[in-house]
Order: C-alpha cells, then structure tokens, then sequence
C-alpha cells in the first residue's frame, strides 16, 4: 500500500520532469512517441527507451578517448600510439541512429528544443564519468558559421547541462581562428597548417589553474577535442576533460 502511494508520488514527479523536458507536449522529443516514464530512482533520471540501443555503457572503453573495445578497458590503438592531450573523453552513445538523426535536427534543421533532452542527459553522464569541473567550455563554432546557424549546438548542450549541475560555462574560453593567425599568436607555428583554421585560447584567465571539461556534438578523430584542449592545457588548465553526444566508431 505504501509501495503504491510512493509510486503514485513518484509517477507524478516522472510526469513533472516529462513536462519540463517536453514543454506543451508529452511525445518523445526523439521519436515522437509517448513514452510512459517510469521512475525506479530518486531522483529518476531521464529516460528514452528509443535511445537504448545507442547509448555507451559505463564499461569496454578505452581510458583515454572512449571508443568502445573489447576486453579489459585500457588503450585503444590510437591512444596507444599517441596518447591525447586530454584525460579522458566519455560519450553519451555512438554516432548511429537515434542520435545522429538528433544531432542532425539540432545543428542543420534548427531544432534548438533538442539541446534540452541532450543536456539532461549529459549531466547525467558527466556525474557519471567525471570529476566535478570548474568550468565547462563548449567548442567554439568559426563566426561565419555562428552567424548562417544562429546559435552553437555545443555552447547550448554546455549551458543545459552547467544549468543542471550549478556548474559556469565560459563559451568564450575558446575562439577559431584563421591558422595563418594562430600561427603568429603561437610565435612559431606549432600546430599544422593544413586545416585552414586552429582553436586557440582566447580568454585564458577563464581556464587558469581549473580542471575544464570542454564539450560538443561529435568526436570522431578527436582533432577538434586535441586542439582544444592543447589550446586549454597552454592557457594553464590543470585537467582537460572531454565529453560529447556521440562518438563517431570510424576515424
Ligand atoms: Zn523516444
Ligand atoms: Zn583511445
């Protein structure tokens, strides 16, 4: 009897968190269908079955970059060869299905609403994974690009999950720039030439001394995260940590 009072309670609260994630509608903001949500912690953490399939366990990750891999989790290939600059990089799922398609909607059909789910979710993971940051900086997009999109999907997952865990975003920690300019600011030219732009720090006391997460959509060579976080580690952070949406398994 009691076990069926608390679970009407909790059925309600399941309802309250459906209707913030979901404002004016119940449908899955991923599928469109109507999930019942069923609480079994407290506090319940969001739940899309549709994503099941996608998302990463906790387990059979490389330290380092979170690839999945069989057997025990230590380095990956990669890692191996060259280990990153960055801790460590910890996923929500793999770059398939559900996911990507999310992905696609938030950045190329400009559906902003999905950062809301994807950040409940994140700061899901991010508890999971990682020590607690002082500070998350999203990957900055290259102005032109702000400009034609409107907003930066990493800046907004940053700032849905910061929210949630009282943790500040400094969106402007890092800036792109052309690479002909990064070189100069660099003196000497340290990074390749050959991507046309480089990540540099651009507002270094935001990161000085602080354990930093940097966060965005999408790793899949993990170019873009060692940029950043070799640009984050020259402006004095003490610890990079990386976490994205989803992990790309090729590259
Ligand atoms: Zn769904
Ligand atoms: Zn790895």
């Amino acid at each position: 009897m009691a076990g069926g009072v608390l679970r009407g309670v909790w059925s309600e609260v399941a309802a309250g968190v459906a209707a913030l994630l979901f404002p004016g509608t119940d449908a899955c903001p991923f599928c469109g269908s109507h999930h019942d949500p069923e609480p079994v912690g407290v506090p319940a953490p969001p739940s899309f079955p549709c994503l099941d399939g996608v998302l990463l366990p906790l387990a059979g990750l490389c330290a380092r970059c979170g690839k999945p891999q069989p057997g025990d989790s230590g380095l990956c290939g990669d890692c191996w060869r060259q280990a990153p600059p960055f801790a460590r990089t910890r996923a929500l799922g793999v770059y398939a299905g559900p996911l990507r398609e999310a992905i696609h909607r938030l950045k190329y059909h400009g559906e902003a609403h999905l950062a809301r789910p994807l950040g409940a979710l994140l700061a899901v993971r991010l508890r999971q994974a990682f020590p607690p940051p002082d500070v998350i900086v999203p990957v900055p997009l290259h102005p032109g690009k702000l400009r034609r999109r409107g907003f930066n999907q990493s800046e907004l997952l940053a700032r849905e999950a910061g929210g949630r865990l009282s943790i500040p975003v400094a969106p402007d920690a890092l800036a792109r720039v052309r690479a002909t300019e990064a070189q100069s600011r660099l003196g000497g030219g340290a990074r390749e030439a050959n991507v046309g732009a480089a990540i540099v720090a651009a507002a270094p006391w935001r990161v000085l001394g602080k354990s930093v997460l940097i966060l965005d959509d999408i790793y899949t060579t993990g170019a873009t995260a060692s940029a950043c976080a070799e640009a984050l580690i020259a402006a004095g952070a003490r610890r990079v940590d990386v976490l994205v949406v989803a992990i790309g398994l090729r590259g």
